[in-house]
């Protein structure tokens, strides 16, 4: 099936421009997908000018294990046509249609070495996904979140990974950009922009680090930076996967 409707469970708002949407499936629906992967949502009655239904993309930020729920992170531009008039007056009840599952950015699923995740902003939702999916198949395994941000605002689940911290083999570095707010203490990092240092700082001395695998959510740009700095550090390209928008 290729498009699957979907039925608004709750919606929680995140920051000042950012919601979480939680949906569930039909019943007897078909829908499935991977870790890292994202949708594109419609809705029937909203239209373009060919009378097409607008369509946006949006990944999904909760695990495949999760059955029947699918949860979303979605920051409302102001002048945005999709968020602006559906996503920000959705309610519970409310129906929308959902595309098949799309993107390449999924998991390995042979026990790896360890884990580097990369996101900026809002675009922890398929990293926030791997991660979930990844602690519930191996719960061992060492991870490493890089997220970056503008503000504090910006940051978005850090009360999940400051408990996955506190309960697995995990870390979260934060860079923050922000001049005007202060890094909160127990937030482990840098206030300024992600770079090459931040990263090798904190990766260089892991021990099979070559080996690790790397998923990155990030604008082009940030991706770029990020993946000569680890390709220099000796990752393998076929390890690094990335979702850029
Ligand atoms: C793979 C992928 C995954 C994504 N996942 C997420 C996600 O999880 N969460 C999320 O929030 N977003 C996500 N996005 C972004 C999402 O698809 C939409 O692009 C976003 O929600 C904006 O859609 P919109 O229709 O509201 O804005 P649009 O109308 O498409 O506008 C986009 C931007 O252009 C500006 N703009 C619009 N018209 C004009 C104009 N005439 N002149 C100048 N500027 C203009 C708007 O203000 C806005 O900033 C993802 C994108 C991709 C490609």
């Amino acid at each position: 099936m290729n498009q699957h409707k979907i039925i608004c469970k709750e919606v929680k708002r995140q920051n000042h421009d950012t919601k979480i949407i939680r949906f569930q499936n039909f019943e007897n629906d078909d829908f499935n997908f991977e870790a890292g992967q994202f949708v594109m949502l419609s809705k029937e009655d909203f239209v373009n000018d060919k009378n097409r239904p607008v369509k946006r993309a949006y990944s999904i930020c909760n695990a495949p294990y999760e059955s029947n729920i699918i949860e979303f992170l979605i920051q409302i531009l102001p002048n945005g046509k999709f968020t602006s008039n559906v996503l920000d007056f959705v309610k519970s009840g409310d129906k929308l249609s959902m595309s098949r599952a799309h993107g390449r950015m999924v998991l390995n699923k042979k026990k790896p070495k360890g884990i580097l995740l990369f996101a900026a902003g809002i675009r922890i939702c398929p990293i926030r996904s791997i991660l979930r999916e990844y602690y519930h198949l191996f719960e061992d395994i060492p991870i490493l979140l890089f997220y970056c941000a503008r503000n504090k605002d910006d940051f978005h689940y850090i009360d999940e990974f400051l408990e996955y911290e506190k309960n697995r083999n995990f870390k979260i570095y934060i860079s923050f950009t922000s001049k005007i707010e202060k890094k909160p203490n127990e937030w482990i990092g840098i206030q300024g922009r992600m770079n090459e240092k931040f990263i090798k700082d904190y990766i260089s001395n892991i021990e099979n680090i070559n080996e690790y695998e790397t998923y990155i959510c990030t604008p082009k740009k940030l991706f770029e930076l990020i993946n000569n700095t680890l390709t220099n550090i000796g990752l393998k390209q076929d390890l690094i996967l990335h979702e850029c928008w």
